[in-house]
């Protein structure tokens, strides 16, 4: 199985490459706009989901074959910090290569000095907090039933007095779920106490896990981002860069696909060789392109041109 997809233009992170230290899909929270669909192991148990040892030796060949970077982010198929070896991955991509190391994560798990310690050596550290209230967590983020909102934003606080790289926070509304006005509140005084380099606020722009989760619209998403600050910006709306040749070649063999029949993530993963995470992706940059359309159909949702 491949464990190192892309790269892929992102709206957040620009051309990056994914590294995926986790199995599909390993999450501490099931979350309702999540692009990967439903959570089929939910789990607080850190341990080494996939060897690191091999992932490196990919990302080696992958790294020598020169592409064009902004940044090697560990991301994929779930929560990447549940991987007990993330400390050792991240150190040997930075004795690998000079492009800076993002790490993606929903943060539940930074209440684990030894979480802390690994993601101290990432140049960026992305963590997203949707909620602080018990309520909105459990109906947007369908967490673990060991996971307290309230601990997760304090260890959130104490990573931020001891991270001395970039923090880019993520706040992700759905529509009903978490967006009245006591639950922004709640968020701004996290965004106060944290003090990201920079707050993105975003909203289900993509294919979600549960069907019924809206969108809000625009005017309240830059409504919300002015009362989180100067730091914060609504990415929801905004495109990444043009892709490079080689991602534009590959997104060519997708489309191909599409066109003879409606396929699934798992379907491009298995004819392109790359994990479901990544054919997800993929598949994904070609909605919001309007180069495909996506209809779900029971469990599934199916791309079509
Ligand atoms: S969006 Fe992220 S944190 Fe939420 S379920 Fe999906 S992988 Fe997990």
């Amino acid at each position: 199985m491949k464990h190192v997809f892309g790269p892929v233009p992102s709206r957040r992170l620009g051309f990056s490459l994914g590294v995926d230290p986790v199995v599909p899909k390993t999450c501490t929270l099931d979350c309702v706009y999540c692009e990967l669909g439903p959570t089929t192991n939910r789990t607080v148990e850190r341990k080494p989901y996939v060897p690191v040892d091999g992932i490196l030796e990919e990302l080696e060949a992958r790294l020598a074959e020169n592409p064009e970077l902004d940044f090697v982010t560990l991301s994929g198929s779930g929560e990447p910090t549940l991987n007990s070896d993330i400390g050792r991955l991240i150190e040997g991509i930075k004795a690998m290569t000079d492009v800076p190391v993002a790490v993606l994560t929903n943060g539940t798990l930074l209440t684990d000095p030894d979480v802390r310690a690994a993601l101290a050596q990432a140049d960026v550290v992305a963590p997203s907090i949707d909620a602080v209230s018990k309520g909105a967590f459990e109906k947007v983020n369908r967490p673990h039933e060991s996971l307290d909102p309230g601990v997760i934003a304090d260890a959130l606080v104490t990573f931020a007095r001891e991270y001395r790289g970039k923090i880019w926070l993520e706040v992700l509304f759905v529509e009903g779920l978490n967006d009245d006005s006591d639950e922004v509140g709640r968020i701004a005084g996290i965004i106060d106490a944290v003090k990201p380099d920079r707050v993105h606020v975003n909203t289900v722009v993509r294919p979600p896990a549960a069907p019924h989760s809206r969108a809000l619209s625009p005017a309240r998403l830059q409504e919300i981002a002015e009362r989180f600050g100067p730091a914060a910006e609504v990415i929801a709306s905004a495109t990444g860069p043009s892709q490079p040749k080689a991602e534009r070649d590959a997104s060519d063999v997708i489309v191909a696909m599409a066109a003879r029949r409606p396929v699934t993530a798992i379907d491009v993963a298995r004819s392109a060789g790359i994990s479901q995470a990544a054919a997800a992706k993929r598949l994904n940059a070609l909605v919001e392109r309007g180069v495909l359309s996506v209809v779900r159909h029971g469990e599934r949702l199916y791309y079509k041109q």
